[in-house]
């Protein structure tokens, strides 16, 4: 664990050896004080000398002067190897979550995600830049001062060294505890990061069922959880603070007494006994430096376990080794005894085998859960087959380039997201190098363009976070509009229109049989009179195809689909509202 996390510090050792050297002179510089006072008490002051006491007080200006500038040094370099280090694991954790599947999101909270992502880094990022650094010039300034109490006075010194460690040795003690306490607090972030996120996302469900009074109860409990964390932990801190601080103001009345006695026994001078003193509290700064690291590495730590965790997961889903990346596709899809099985481990695809010709459109249909969005979800490898094969023009898709099958292959869904920005931005996301001149061809074949010119701002037009502002008809259209500009072979239409009026699923059924045209489209359509036209309907039931044809042959035989066609038409008859 330790070595990985020094690795960090590789590509930035020149500046981490500049900064170490200036912080252990800084630290040493800091003995120069106790000296100058067993000088200026011991020496100058008896000999009355004032050429000799300006020349020490400018030598000991000087030193300041120096330890000053060092100081700014330390802390401008050190912070800046910690937001390197930062900055390049954050890089690392936004780059794995790119290629992680949707498998793995599958069984994620956002809100924990985005912990991970900003709150862990942050505090490995500030024990990166002060958990080593302040670690060794603590040791340093320890030893320096401990061998300068030894010149000063042998036994003195071995007096307060007994009595030190006793300190110590309880913050070391108490460290340990912490790191499960902060370990436990970052979940518990975690948790109500996941909660917000969650109520935000859905405010408008949980304001519609009014309940907000479940909504708080959930929340009060994590919130409680990580309240009742972080008191454990503040317990242990504060245990572990006044012990330190006892044993420190112990040590000085130690030394007080014993020096003291020395001084009497004319064995230590004053300049000695005063310099020792101030010793003695350079000594324990140390001590608090060093249990101030151990009190912060628990933290950083903790996070960084999570982060290592996290980088650790193994994307599922990735290009074999020798994968190849075409340029074209015709569009055959051929499925070959499929078999597919969710993480939670019920058999959802069991052998499906059916062939698409380049061009045709497919039409699947069947009840909800039958696994037609799997099918579907399948051909990009949004999910991997567990047995069977997949090919496009003949190539299995996991010999395919995993970025290179997806350029081909365009999915629009019943639910478009829409990212913060403009209207502009959300089309190109089809083709980010797209121009003006494309996007308004392309928001013209989607039928928007009129829309989008009539609105102040046209292109430049901020849609809501969620593309609030925009209609269901018109995001689906704007979705629309970004497949024509990606241009793929391979089109796949999951429930594109379910979510909207029959009225408006009627107007944009155009666009999307243009959209359809010269490609390979697979359609799912819960509305089957949107699909009637379709070169082959195949009936999906439970997991395997129960009926494939044309509509006119399928209503023929009394089949699956007839059945379904005729529950569907008693539905129209029925007032509009349950259509
Ligand atoms: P359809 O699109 O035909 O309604 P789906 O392909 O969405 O059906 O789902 C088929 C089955 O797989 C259902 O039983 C569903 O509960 C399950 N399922 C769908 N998506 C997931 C998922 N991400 N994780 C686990 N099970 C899933
Ligand atoms: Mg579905």
């Amino acid at each position: 664990m330790l070595a990985r996390f020094f690795s960090y510090y590789a590509p930035w050792r020149g500046l981490f050896v500049l900064d170490f050297g200036c912080a252990v002179l800084a630290g040493l510089l800091e003995l120069a004080f106790p000296i100058a006072v067993k000088v200026f008490i011991d020496t100058l002051l008896p000999s009355g000398e004032w050429n000799l006491i300006i020349a020490a007080a400018v030598g000991l200006l000087a030193i300041y002067l120096l330890n000053t500038g060092l100081m700014a040094v330390v802390t401008y370099w050190g912070h800046m190897l910690g937001i390197n280090i930062e900055t390049e694991m954050r890089r690392r954790a936004f780059d794995h979550l790119q290629k992680l599947s949707f498998g793995y999101f599958d069984n994620q909270k956002t809100g924990h995600l985005v912990g991970r992502l900003t709150k862990d880094l942050e505090e490995i990022g500030e024990i990166a830049h002060h958990g080593p650094e302040d670690l060794f010039i603590a040791v340093m300034t320890f030893l320096g001062a401990f061998v300068l109490m030894l010149f000063v006075h042998v036994d003195l010194a071995l007096i307060t060294a007994v009595v030190v460690p006793v300190g110590t040795i309880l913050t070391v003690r108490y460290g340990a505890r912490m790191t499960d306490t902060w370990r436990a607090i970052y979940s518990s972030v975690g948790a109500f990061n996941a909660r917000i996120e969650e109520n935000v996302g859905g405010i408008r469900v949980v304001q519609a069922f009014a309940n907000e009074d479940h909504e708080r109860a959930l929340f009060a409990r994590d919130n409680a959880q990580y309240r009742g964390r972080k008191l454990d932990a503040y317990r242990i801190m504060s245990v572990s603070q006044s012990l330190n601080y006892l044993s420190m103001r112990l040590t000085q009345v130690i030394v007080m007494v014993a020096g003291t006695y020395y001084v009497i026994e004319g064995d230590l001078t004053n300049g000695g006994f005063v310099g020792f003193l101030l010793l003695v509290g350079v000594f324990f700064r140390p001590v608090e430096k060093i249990a101030a690291v151990l009190e912060s590495y628990p933290k950083g730590i903790a996070g960084f376990r999570r982060y290592c965790d996290f980088l650790d997961t193994e994307p599922d889903i990735v290009d074999r080794p020798g994968a190849r990346a075409v340029d074209r596709l015709a569009g055959d899809i051929c499925f070959s005894n499929v078999h597919f099985t969710y993480s939670t481990g019920h058999p959802v695809l069991n052998g499906i085998d059916l062939s698409v010709k380049a061009g045709e459109t497919i039409a699947f249909v069947g009840p909800s859960g039958a696994g037609k969005t799997t099918i579907c979800a399948l051909v990009p490898r949004f999910y991997d087959l567990v047995e069977g094969a997949i090919t496009i023009d003949g190539i299995d898709i996991r010999d395919l380039q995993l970025a290179a099958l997806r350029s081909h292959i365009g999915v629009v869904q019943q639910d478009v997201f829409l990212f913060g920005g403009t209207i502009r931005d959300n089309v190109a996301y089809g083709r980010l190098d797209a121009g003006d001149a494309q996007i308004w061809e392309a928001l013209e074949r989607a039928h928007l363009a009129d829309t989008v010119k009539r609105l102040p701002d046209g292109l430049d037009t901020i849609v809501g976070e969620r593309g609030l502002k925009l209609s269901g008809g018109q995001k689906q259209r704007l979705s629309i509009a970004r497949m024509f500009l990606k241009d793929p072979a391979i089109l796949i239409l999951d429930e594109a229109t379910s979510a909207l009026d029959t009225a408006t699923e009627r107007a944009i059924q155009t666009a999307l049989a243009e959209l359809a045209r010269g490609r390979t489209t697979l359609v799912v359509a819960h509305r089957l009179s949107t699909i009637r036209h379709a070169d082959r309907i195949v009936v999906v039931d439970a997991g395997r195809i129960v009926e494939e044809g044309a509509h006119d042959a399928l209503l023929q035989k009394d089949g699956a689909y007839r059945r379904l066609v005729l529950a569907q038409e008693q539905d129209v008859v029925r007032p509009a509202i349950l259509a």
